[in-house]
């Protein structure tokens, strides 16, 4: 069997502890590998490798940083194929769905290849006289990186090019449900001439999480994952002083008003609906159909849904299995109580025949019609392929009902009235917003994050605020000896 260990200071290591978790291969049923879960003694090795990493690489100059990021960024892009099939291997997502994250990746580092223009500081001439002010941003020294399974290459791509570009040493916590990836993206940062120590995977549950969240060695804390576990890492590395950035759940609403093309709407809900199974912190699990669209939108939906094929992601599906057994599990039983509690459903994707092993965890995607805002498919982040439609009667109905929930991570609004686009992103309480785009998912130069129980903490992922989360400000203000001095004064510092 397959045992899947930790990569610390450079290398694949083995840990102290002997308790282990088993990892899926979601489209046979089969187990693949076994994983170490990390104790706090083995997360300790991890800090402190990359404590002494940290001291030296924070003084690499900005053109070594640079050429470490461009050889990483060349080898995964020559390898992306093969991640992808790791990816698709322990996630169960297709292909093409892997290839797609890993190009997300890769943008990211390519955002960091330009980390010298992002640190660039202020500098005032004379702000007294013969005295200069200047701002610098330094690095924080170890950071912790906590990934969820969903993207097992993608997220943890969010925090460490921007993190090691900033001149931090990181150690990453991936899911214990698909852990392969984040050990070959270390390897291959090493590869591209990373000093050891800079990176260093740990691989465990909520024990390794505790234990970075308590070590006083670790400043700083990326978390993203389900939104209680993201309340929590903010609170508890909050209480412990650390700098702490907690990317929670969601429920995303995509709007559809009476004017919109519906034709582009039903390929939209489908897409962000059944992408990746649903499993996507930016799926559409909400379809708020202003009337009279309904019907019509509905049977557009449902035509389109008769021609998806799910499957084995090796085999040109459209969509895989999800991730467990028992996440396939608790998304059927969400099947089951929406129709208990009276919504229609028009689409049951327990029926599905899988072009796959009959052992895979398999549920088609699922159209509920007639959702109302008391169900549990509605309150609830299923994060499976399950979408609900609820009409409602007019626009401002549409936005009172985002607005209403407690997640503010991704919405969209499809509609050909630019008037209204425009005042719906100027209302709507959510972080990321579509006009036309059911995903809007921000490049890397922009920030990745959403507002209320979607994300714990102030900075948001990449660009610019992942830049400001992971350093510090320094302001300098200095004077160069000069033959006129001014004497003592013990007076408040004032321009002069
Ligand atoms: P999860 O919360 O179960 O796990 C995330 C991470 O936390 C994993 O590394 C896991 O090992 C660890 N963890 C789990 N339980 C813990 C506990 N009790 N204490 C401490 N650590 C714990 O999430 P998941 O199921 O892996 O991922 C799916 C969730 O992530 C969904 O809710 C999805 O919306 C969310 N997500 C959010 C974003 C975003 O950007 N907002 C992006 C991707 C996924």
């Amino acid at each position: 069997m397959n045992t899947i260990g930790h990569f610390i200071d450079g290398k694949r290591v083995s840990g102290d502890s002997e308790r282990r978790g088993d990892v899926f291969d979601p489209a046979t049923g089969r187990r693949t590998g076994v994983v170490e879960l990390a104790s706090a003694g083995d997360v300790a090795g991890a800090v402190e490798a990359a404590d002494r990493a940290a001291r030296t690489w924070r003084d690499a100059s900005l053109a070594k940083r640079t050429a470490v990021l461009f050889a990483f960024r060349e080898l995964v892009n020559a390898r992306r194929d093969r991640l992808a099939e790791v990816i698709t291997a322990e996630h169960g997502k297709v292909l093409a769905d892997a290839a797609g994250e890993v190009q997300r990746g890769l943008e990211v580092t390519e955002y960091a290849c330009g980390i010298p223009s992002a640190l660039r500081g202020g500098f005032s001439e004379n702000v007294s006289t013969e005295v200069d002010s200047y701002s610098l941003r330094q690095p924080l020294g170890v950071v912790a990186v906590i990934s969820p399974f969903n993207f097992p290459v993608m997220v943890p791509l969010w925090f460490v090019p921007v993190a090691v570009a900033c001149g931090n040493a990181v150690v990453l916590k991936p899911s214990e449900k698909d852990p392969s990836a984040a050990l070959l993206l270390a390897e291959w940062f090493t590869e591209a001439g990373l000093p050891d120590g800079v990176l260093n995977v740990v691989n465990g549950d909520k024990e390794a999480v505790d234990a970075l969240l308590d070590h006083p060695g670790v400043k700083a804390v990326s978390f993203v994952g389900s939104t209680p576990v993201a309340r929590y890492v903010h609170q508890r590395g909050s209480l412990a002083g650390k700098r702490v950035q907690a990317l929670g759940g969601a429920k995303n609403h995509m709007v559809v008003l009476p004017d919109a093309d519906l034709d582009l709407a039903a390929d939209a809900a489908v897409n962000a609906g059944f992408g990746s199974a649903g499993e996507r912190c930016m799926a559409i699990s909400a379809l708020v159909a202003v009337e009279p669209v309904a019907d019509a939108l509905v049977a557009k939906i449902a035509e389109r849904m008769g021609r998806l094929r799910t499957g084995d992601g090796r085999r040109g599906c459209d969509m895989g299995p999800l991730v467990t057994a028992a996440h396939a599990e608790r998304v059927r039983s969400y099947v089951e109580s929406g129709i208990a509690a009276g919504a229609v459903p028009v689409v049951d994707g327990r029926e599905v025949d899988p072009d796959g092993d009959a052992d895979g965890f398999w549920l088609g995607p699922t159209l509920f019609d007639h959702v109302t805002p008391g169900m549990s498919i509605y309150t609830d982040e299923i994060f499976g392929p399950v979408l609900g439609v609820v009409r409602v009667g007019s626009y401002d109905e549409a936005v009172d009902l985002v607005n209403a929930n407690p997640y503010g991570n991704g919405t969209a609004i499809f509609t050909n009235d630019g008037g209204a686009a425009r005042r719906y992103q100027h209302e709507v309480e959510v972080g990321m917003v579509g006009i036309n785009v059911p995903i809007p998912v921000p490049m890397a130069y922009y920030s990745f994050g959403g507002w209320k129980a979607s994300l714990f903490g102030d900075l948001h992922a990449h660009g610019a605020d992942g830049v400001a989360f992971f350093t510090r400000g320094k302001v300098v203000t200095s004077r160069w000896l000069d033959p006129r001095h001014g004497g003592v004064n013990l007076g408040f510092p004032t321009q002069t």
